[in-house]
C-alpha cells in the first residue's frame, strides 16, 4: 500500500489550504473528505484579510469568482441604536460555496488526491498512521485532523470537548436584498444572539446568525424565530421584510462548541475549527483556519528536513497557543458582553463616543497579514 507523506481528514479552509500549501512543496498528500464540492455551509462568509498574502502566495487566484470587497462594519444592538466604524484591516465577502470549491480546485490541480468518503477510524502504529473510511484503508506518515467544529472523530478519539452539550444553534441563507450597503458587513444584536449580513460574490447577501437554544425554543420554525426575536431589532426587521431569501429553506447546524480544544491530538496535528473555534461575532474564523494551515504546513515541511515527531508536535502546539489563545479570549469576552443587554447599552454608549475603542477592540481578535 502507498503510504502517503500527509493525509488531510476533513476539506474545508484549513485542510483545503494545508493541501495547497504542503503540494506546492512537493509533498504527497491525500485529502479525505465526506462531502462533494461545491456545497453551502453554515458561515457568515466575511473573510478578513490577515489572509490575503498568503493565498496571493499560493497562487489561490479569485479571478473567476471575484469576492466583495468589505471596508466597514455596523454594529447594532438589540433596539436597533447603530454604530459605524471603518474595519482596521477589513476583508471580502465569498460563498463558502465558491470558495471551498476555488481551494478543491487549486488542491486538485497542484496533484492532491482527493477520495470523498467519511473516515471512520484513525489508528497510530509503528509511527505510522493507519486512516480507515468504510470502504477503504490509507497509510501516511503524518496526519492532519481539519474536521471542522465537530466530527464523529472527535467521539471516536474521545476528545473532551464531546461529552459537554452545548447551546448555540447556527442558520443562514442568502437572500436578494436591492439596497444593502456597498463595502460593509453588518452585526445586529437580538435577543440570545446576533445575526451577521454581507454581500457574497453572486451579490446575494449572506444572512447567518447565531443563537442561544433557550431563546431558539421559544418560536415554533426559524421562519417564526426571524419574525419574533430577530425582527425585534428594526434592522433586522427591515431586511427581512424587504428582501427574499434565494434557497428554498435555511441550513441550520446545533451543538456550535467553543470549548478549548488541543492543537495535537493522539499525534494528529489538528488545524482549524478541529483546534479551537473562535466565537463568530469575530468574524475570523475562516482567517484563522487558514492561518493555521499555514502553521502546520510550515512545521510539516520543517520535520521532513529533521524527522523528529516529538519536535514537530511540540512546535506546533506552541506555536498555536502564542498565535490565536489571546484571540479566543478576547473573543469569549466579546461574545459575553454583546449577549448582556446591560453591558452591550454601555459597551455601545463608549464606542458611540469613541468608535475608535471598536477599532481596537476589533484588532484584539484580529492578526496582522501573513504571507
Ligand atoms: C454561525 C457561524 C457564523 C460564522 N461566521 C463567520 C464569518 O463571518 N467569518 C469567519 O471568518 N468565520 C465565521 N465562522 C467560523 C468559520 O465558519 C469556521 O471557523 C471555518 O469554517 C473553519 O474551517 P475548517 O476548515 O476548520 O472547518 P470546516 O469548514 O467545517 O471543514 C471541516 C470539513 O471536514 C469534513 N469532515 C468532518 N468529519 C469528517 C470525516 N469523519 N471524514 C471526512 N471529512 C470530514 C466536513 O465535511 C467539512 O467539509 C462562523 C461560524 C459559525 C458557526
Amino acid at each position: 500500500m502507498n503510504t502517503y507523506d500527509v493525509i488531510i481528514i476533513g476539506g474545508g479552509l484549513a485542510g483545503l489550504t494545508s493541501a495547497i500549501d504542503l503540494s506546492k512543496d512537493g509533498l504527497q498528500v491525500l485529502l479525505l473528505e465526506k462531502e462533494t464540492y461545491p456545497k453551502h455551509k453554515v458561515c457568515g462568509e466575511y473573510v478578513s484579510n490577515e489572509i490575503s498574502p498568503y493565498l496571493n502566495r499560493l497562487g489561490v487566484n479569485f479571478e473567476t469568482t471575484p469576492p466583495d470587497e468589505i471596508h466597514s462594519l455596523q454594529l447594532s444592538d438589540r433596539k436597533g441604536q447603530l454604530v459605524e466604524i471603518k474595519l482596521p484591516l477589513g476583508g471580502f465577502g465569498i460563498s463558502r460555496y465558491a470558495f471551498d470549491h476555488l481551494l478543491f480546485k487549486k488542491a486538485k490541480a497542484n496533484g492532491v488526491d482527493f477520495v470523498f468518503e467519511t473516515v471512520t477510524d484513525v489508528e497510530f502504529i509503528d509511527d505510522r498512521f493507519t486512516i480507515k473510511t468504510a470502504q477503504q484503508t490509507f497509510m501516511s506518515i503524518l496526519a492532519i485532523g481539519s474536521f471542522g467544529k465537530r466530527s464523529n472523530l472527535d467521539k471516536k478519539m474521545d476528545r473532551s470537548f464531546i461529552t459537554q452539550k452545548t447551546p448555540w444553534i447556527g442558520i443562514k441563507a442568502h437572500y436578494t436584498s436591492s439596497d444593502f450597503p456597498e463595502g460593509s458587513v453588518q452585526l445586529h444584536n437580538f435577543e440570545g444572539g446576533y445575526c451577521g449580513l454581507s454581500k457574497t460574490e453572486t451579490g446575494a447577501v449572506n444572512f447567518c446568525y447565531l443563537a442561544h437554544y433557550d431563546t431558539f425554543k421559544k418560536a415554533n420554525s426559524i421562519e417564526d424565530f426571524n419574525h419574533k426575536i430577530l425582527s425585534q431589532n428594526p434592522h433586522l426587521k427591515s431586511f427581512l421584510e424587504t428582501s427574499k431569501m434565494d434557497f428554498e429553506k435555511h441550513l441550520a447546524i446545533s451543538q456550535v462548541s467553543f470549548q478549548n480544544k488541543k492543537a495535537v491530538e493522539h499525534h494528529m496535528l489538528m488545524a482549524g475549527d478541529s483546534a479551537g473555534l473562535i466565537h463568530p461575532l469575530c468574524g475570523n474564523g475562516m482567517a484563522m483556519a487558514i492561518h493555521s494551515a499555514k502553521l502546520v504546513s510550515n512545521e510539516i515541511k520543517s520535520f521532513f528536513k529533521h524527522k523528529n515527531r516529538d519536535k514537530l508536535e511540540a512546535n506546533y502546539s506552541r506555536i498555536w497557543k502564542k498565535t490565536f489563545q489571546k484571540r479566543l479570549i478576547f473573543g469569549s469576552i466579546f461574545q459575553k458582553i454583546l449577549l448582556q443587554p446591560q453591558l452591550t447599552r454601555y459597551g455601545m454608549w463608549i464606542v458611540l463616543k469613541s468608535p475608535f475603542l471598536l477599532r481596537k477592540m476589533i484588532q484584539q481578535t484580529h492578526g496582522k497579514p501573513i504571507q
